[in-house]
């Protein structure tokens, strides 16, 4: 795969992320943004889509979803969409940025899971709490089977499912959320049937849609099958029934088409720690003026930083992104003028937006 130069790269397309886009874009410092999830938005889309944020300056209120839609539209003239595909060209979802490696010109070598490889100038460590990764099942067996799944797709198009059994494993809302999701897809794109999964009859989710779900399995739209997955039969690499092990010390087998586990995200830190820059209790140390790591060059912003008197709220991200977008082109562009331009009034501006003066 060729290697992309770019004057930056973003680790991290959570709210803070998006905005250090938008800054570097407005300060015509190019950059490529990457993310493990599939979707952008970070915490506010993968904890808290649907709750509302009150303390966004100017911005009385809207969802963790809505704020990520806003940042995405904000960011556009810098995050462009390809108009056959509606993809943005350099966000790059589903992927985690496995390596940080300096170089002899003082640049950066950026590497990913799924292989791109990047020189840049700068890296704007946004990370958060560290890339969100599907919880699993904890079944060695599982691993690489290619009817497991975490994610739903984003169109009914796409879904691999259609007209097969599916199982659905978890009991919180992410669990509960897909069956409701999956019941509502067009009937070409349904599974024939559904099997939620669960430990015990137990659910953790808003009591609406928990009790929405009970009407379901009541009514039989969807079973319910209870106990421990403790192994997986594999064939041909995809599991075709798992293990279940009842709360009457009876393992069963639950045959199965398709797999999605849906137990929640956590954040892993991963890579990072080995990146070279000081961290201070999973925190990347900063100075408060630039938002530089203690590595040149190397910068953190938001949920992942830490300097005196942090607080880890969206407004502070966006400020120190906004300071780190600054020193980073006084570093990178000495030449360019740095003086400060209001995007009210500055043609230049409005040019690099592509909006009239
Ligand atoms: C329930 C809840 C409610 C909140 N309400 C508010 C509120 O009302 N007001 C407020 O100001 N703040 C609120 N917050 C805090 C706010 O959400 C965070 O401060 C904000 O999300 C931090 O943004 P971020 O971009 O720094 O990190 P995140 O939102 O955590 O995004 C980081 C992104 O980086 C990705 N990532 C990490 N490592 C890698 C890697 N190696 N490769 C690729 N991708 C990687 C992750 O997958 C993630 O998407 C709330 C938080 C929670 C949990």
């Amino acid at each position: 795969m060729a290697v992309i130069n770019t004057d930056t790269i973003v680790i991290g397309a959570g709210p803070v992320g998006l905005f250090q886009a938008f800054q570097l874009g407005l300060l015509s410092l190019n950059t490529h943004v990457i993310d493990a999830l599939p979707e952008a938005g970070g915490q506010c889309v993968a904890l808290y889509p649907d709750k509302p944020i009150y303390d966004v300056p100017g911005v009385p209120v809207c969802t963790g979803r809505e704020l990520a839609q806003l940042l995405l539209a904000q960011a556009r003239p810098f995050l462009p969409r390809d108009d056959a595909s509606g993809q943005i060209t350099n966000l790059h979802l589903n992927d985690q940025v496995a390596s940080v490696q300096p170089r002899a010109d003082g640049g950066f070598d950026v590497a990913t899971r799924q292989g791109l490889q990047f020189h840049c100038r700068a890296v704007f460590v946004a990370a958060g709490a560290g890339a969100f990764v599907p919880r699993t099942l904890n079944l060695a067996a599982l691993e690489g089977a290619a009817n497991l799944h975490y994610h739903l797709p984003e169109a009914p198009a796409t879904i691999p499912w259609a007209g097969q059994h599916l199982v659905i494993a978890g009991g919180g809302e992410e669990a509960l959320s897909a069956v409701a999701a999956l019941l509502d897809v067009p009937a070409n794109a349904s599974p024939v049937a559904i099997t939620l999964l669960h430990r015990r009859d137990q659910f953790q989710a808003e009591p609406a849609l928990e009790a929405q779900v009970r009407a379901w399995i009541v009514q039989g739209r969807i079973k319910l099958a209870l106990g421990v997955p403790s192994g997986a039969d594999i064939q041909d690499g995809r599991v075709t029934a798992l293990h279940i092990l009842g709360a009457d010390g009876v393992t069963q087998a639950l045959h199965l088409d398709h797999l999605l586990v849906r137990l929640g995200l956590s954040p892993k830190l991963g890579p990072l720690v080995d990146w070279g820059f000081r961290l201070d209790r999973k925190q990347v140390s900063v100075s408060p003026d630039s938002f530089q790591s203690s590595a040149t060059g190397i910068y953190a912003v938001g949920d992942i930083n830490t300097y005196p008197g942090k607080k880890r709220l969206l407004l502070c991200g966006f400020h120190e992104a906004t300071l780190a977008a600054h020193h980073a082109l006084a570093q990178l562009k000495p030449d360019q003028p740095q003086h400060l331009q209001y995007t009210t009034t500055s043609a230049l501006l409005h040019q690099r937006l592509g909006v009239a003066s």
